[in-house]
């Protein structure tokens, strides 16, 4: 357990389950299909769920490999693998690329930087000279910008003088070629195909220099939801006698986006791009507090911030030691005119009432005459059939269920439970 603050006291916590993480993993690999190995995304934190905590998990459940935001990240899941038996450690890609001074720490942590500025090469190349390397000793990924203009070098001239640095006698070694997909959760998206061509031609441009990485990657948790990148890539990646390999974060921690169609065609029903992984996936956290006050109001009694909430009757209300603060969303407050999020009580689902605040939230136990102080109560989380999912708590606060994850703070401590 891991907490901002030494003495973890106050009763709020995240539960991660590591057997629905290594569930969703193998349920991600077989959607996957044999030929196509998946990379692990534990950027961000793991999503929110904690990637110290979940890098062992998903090493145990045979992931090869994990994807980290930063060289600073990626030095922390490191250290978390020393747990594990010899012969078990991932390899760790550096997603976001490198900056002056991580060099050193990645060269001393065997992670992989993805690359795509001169300067990235420039850095890596001085501090493997510095150290003797023999050549072709530091494995790095470089970064294809296929059309999402954000990261990744462009195909044409750019990319050849990207290839041109991979010099025979170069201590760098391009063993991953990849690129990132910005529109897989339309699975009919022209731009899945544009950015698969240029991928392509890309990748000819590689194998015209000489080049042979081993992997090739690309994708996302959508597009292996939808089956229609992974079906591209074998053939892609065999064409350089390479392996394949795609990326996936969310599906890893339980969610994925609903599949949309560009052209209104409703997918499920044409048989076209359907679901494969959604179903199969359960949410790794369950976010927990429990009741630190109660209270009864009278008719007309208002609650909470500038009283958008006030009392139609004689309700009885619990106090959750969880707001904003801890990325329990504001946009979740309810007002008389507008309902808002829900928790899990007792297996039923009890409404917010009044504006969340920073550190306090307000619920409606009207309905729920058993609740007493310190009863446990569900933020995210299934209880009694009952569920509440980060992608209910993203509609609300017309968000993404990335965002809802990654916004729990570090005041909330995770925990891993079996
Ligand atoms: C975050 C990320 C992924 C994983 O995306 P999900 O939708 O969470 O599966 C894959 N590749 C890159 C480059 C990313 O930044």
């Amino acid at each position: 357990m891991r907490s901002v603050l030494p003495n973890h006291t106050r009763p709020i916590w995240a539960e991660i389950s590591a057997s629905r993480l290594r569930d969703n993993f193998h349920a991600l690999q077989a959607a996957a299909g044999p030929q196509i190995e998946v990379l692990a995304v534990i950027k961000a934190d793991a999503y929110g769920h904690g990637a110290t905590e979940c890098a062992p998990v998903l090493a145990g459940a045979g992931a090869q490999w994990l994807g980290v935001t930063s060289a600073e990240e990626g030095l922390a899941v490191r250290a978390s693998l020393a747990i594990l038996p010899q012969g078990m450690s991932p390899r760790v890609l550096v997603m976001c690329g490198l900056w002056p001074g991580e060099e050193a720490g990645i060269l001393d942590r065997g992670l992989t930087p993805v690359v795509w500025e001169p300067y990235h090469l420039d850095l890596l190349e001085a501090e493997a000279h510095r150290r003797n390397l023999p050549a072709q000793s530091v494995a790095v990924h470089a970064e294809i910008d296929t059309g999402m203009a954000r990261q990744g070098v462009t195909p044409g001239d750019l990319l050849e003088r990207l290839l041109a640095r991979f010099t025979t006698d170069s201590p760098l070694k391009l063993e991953g070629v990849m690129t990132h997909l910005a529109s897989t959760e339309v699975g009919d998206d022209p731009q899945n195909q544009v950015q698969m061509i240029a991928f392509a031609s890309a990748l000819q441009q590689v194998a015209a220099a000489g080049l042979k990485p081993e992997y090739v990657h690309a994708g996302n948790t959508s597009s292996t939801d939808s089956g229609y990148i992974p079906q591209d890539l074998p053939a892609l990646a065999a064409g350089l006698g390479a392996r394949a390999m795609t990326r996936a974060g969310l599906a890893l921690y339980g969610y994925a986006l609903p599949l949309e169609s560009a052209t209104d065609r409703v997918i499920q029903s044409e048989g076209f791009l359907k679901p494969h992984l959604a179903s199969s996936l359960k949410p790794v956290m369950t976010w927990k507090t429990r009741i630190v006050s109660l209270r009864e109001v009278q008719c007309g009694d208002s609650i909470g911030y500038n009283a958008t909430f006030v009392a139609p009757g004689t309700m009885r209300l619990a106090l959750l030691p969880v707001g904003y603060a801890d990325g329990f969303r504001r946009a979740l407050s309810a007002s008389n005119a507008e309902a808002g999020g829900l928790v899990l009580l007792h297996g039923r689902r009890a409404p917010i009432v009044g504006r969340v605040s920073m550190d306090l939230t307000i619920v409606d136990v009207t309905a729920i005459p058993e609740c007493s102080i310190a009863d446990e109560v569900i933020l995210l989380g299934e209880s009694n059939g009952e569920r509440i999912g980060a992608d209910e708590h993203a509609r609300l606060a017309g968000t993404s269920a990335y965002e809802v994850l990654c916004g729990i703070s570090n005041r909330v401590p995770r925990v891993v439970v079996s």
